[in-house]
């Protein structure tokens, strides 16, 4: 469109980028298709669980003090359970993000003596110190939690020989996470996570399993919960917040774990029954409706990027091909000065900061440095357009989110734009 590509050319974006992109939407347009087909099975899922609750405007009241009888807080949880098919949720802006959410689930439900198991190699980054890998104070270590670990074959496969020979007595929980996080094995599917489920549930049948969801949700019609998981678990400030909830996490899961993660997230014999809502359940309630298309927005984007940038030469974790089962595009720049020039691009495309000038710097708890692009309504939200990685081999981005598909496109050729202009390619 000629409006289209003058306003793109005002923005920086040149018509060879421009056209470009369009000749990689073009290849992608099938799996856009199925992607839609996804959302609209979530929305109908969503949807019919608001209506099945009867959610009403006396929902999103504000809620102060103890919280006693809130409506609109209570209907959220079962609206989350029915969504995920499971007994319970709790879903709170109490629980201030996506590693606090985990650490009730894990906290709440292992007692000194038992053992976790994680059977998919080292668990994401900041629950190493909740477990205790990493020594820290109040680990669940410390408690005397005991923790194994299984790692992954040659090619990401499950090692079910060594997940064998570690359940033992001791072992009561099983800890997955879906999402690949910082490392470059690929994501499983709900369809691996339900085999790993079965499988652990053959040798030891009353272990449970808590699934780390994060990035996961609502990409495939069905999630860990309907194969198996006895909790999942995730934040709302990535998928199931639809870039709205302003803050949160969730856990889903069976009645009883559901209660003792409620007692531990405020006390023994108060659980469920206080928690003031401070006035958020609308944000609460609209980005979980909404979250289905944004997330397939978000996938969109990340599959484009992949599209984008592979046939360019840069390796993409998942490939430009390959299935996917999170939201999450690893793409390998090769080098700092490339990973500088596309955190430049998203910075520039976000409808915050947009001004700002992404640098790599230090952060707690890396060896290296690390460098952000974000521009976010929600501080630190990356179900909205962001990139980031630690500079170093093989100096990998990981791009993710986009509350429209419109605006990770637009974020996308800009990245492209800054890698031209930069003389690192050439279309
Ligand atoms: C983001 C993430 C977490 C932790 O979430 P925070 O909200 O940053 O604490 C845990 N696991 C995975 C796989 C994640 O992607």
């Amino acid at each position: 469109m000629e409006e289209l590509r003058n306003l793109y050319s005002e923005m920086g974006i040149s018509p060879a980028v421009y056209a470009y992109g369009e000749k990689v939407l073009e290849r992608i347009a099938p799996r856009f298709a199925e992607i839609d087909q996804i959302a609209e099975y979530n929305q109908a899922k969503v949807l019919t669980a608001f209506q099945k609750n009867r959610v009403s405007a006396t929902c999103f009241a504000a809620s102060t003090g103890y919280g006693y009888n809130d409506e609109g807080r209570d209907k959220l949880e079962q609206v989350y359970a029915d969504v995920f098919h499971t007994e319970a949720a709790l879903v709170r802006p109490h629980i201030t993000c996506g590693t606090h959410a985990l650490t009730i689930a894990l906290s709440a439900n292992l007692l000194p003596g038992d053992e976790l198991l994680s059977p998919v190699g080292l668990p994401y980054d900041t629950l190493q110190e909740v477990i205790g890998i990493r020594p820290s104070p109040c680990s669940l270590a410390e408690y005397g939690v005991s923790y194994r670990q299984v790692d992954l074959l040659e090619g990401g496969k499950f090692d079910y020989e060594g997940i064998r020979a570690a359940i033992n007595e001791k072992t009561k929980m099983i800890t997955i996470h879906r999402s690949k996080g910082y490392a470059t094995r690929p994501t499983f599917s709900v369809g691996q996570i339900g085999e790993l489920i079965a499988f652990c549930k053959s040798i030891k049948p009353d272990v449970l399993v808590m699934v780390d969801n994060c990035y996961g949700e609502f990409v495939e019609t069905i999630e860990p919960s309907d194969v198996g998981a006895d909790m999942i678990v995730g934040s709302l400030i990535k998928n199931p917040g639809g870039g709205l909830a302003s803050s949160g996490g969730y856990i889903a899961g069976t009645r009883n774990c559901i209660d003792r993660c409620a007692y531990r997230l405020s006390a023994p014999g108060l659980g469920q029954e206080v928690g003031a809502n401070f006035g958020l359940m609308t944000s609460m309630y609209q980005g979980f409706f909404l979250s289905p298309t944004v997330t397939a927005s978000a996938e969109k984007g990340a599959i484009f990027a992949a599209n984008l940038y592979e046939p360019l030469g840069f390796k993409c974790v998942p490939g430009a091909e390959e299935s996917r089962h999170d939201i999450i595009q690893a793409v390998e720049l090769g080098s700092e000065k490339a990973m500088i020039a596309f955190c430049k691009g998203i910075q520039a495309a976000a409808p915050v900061d947009s001004f700002a000038d992404p640098i790599p710097g230090d952060m707690p708890g890396y060896d290296s440095q690390v460098i952000m692009a974000a521009g976010a309504f929600v501080q630190g939200s990356t179900m909205e357009l962001s990139a980031d990685g630690p500079i170093r081999e093989p100096y990998a981005v990981y791009f993710q989110g986009g509350l429209t598909w419109q605006h990770a496109k637009i974020g996308m050729l800009m990245s492209l734009q800054k890698m031209v202009d930069a003389g690192l390619v050439n279309i």
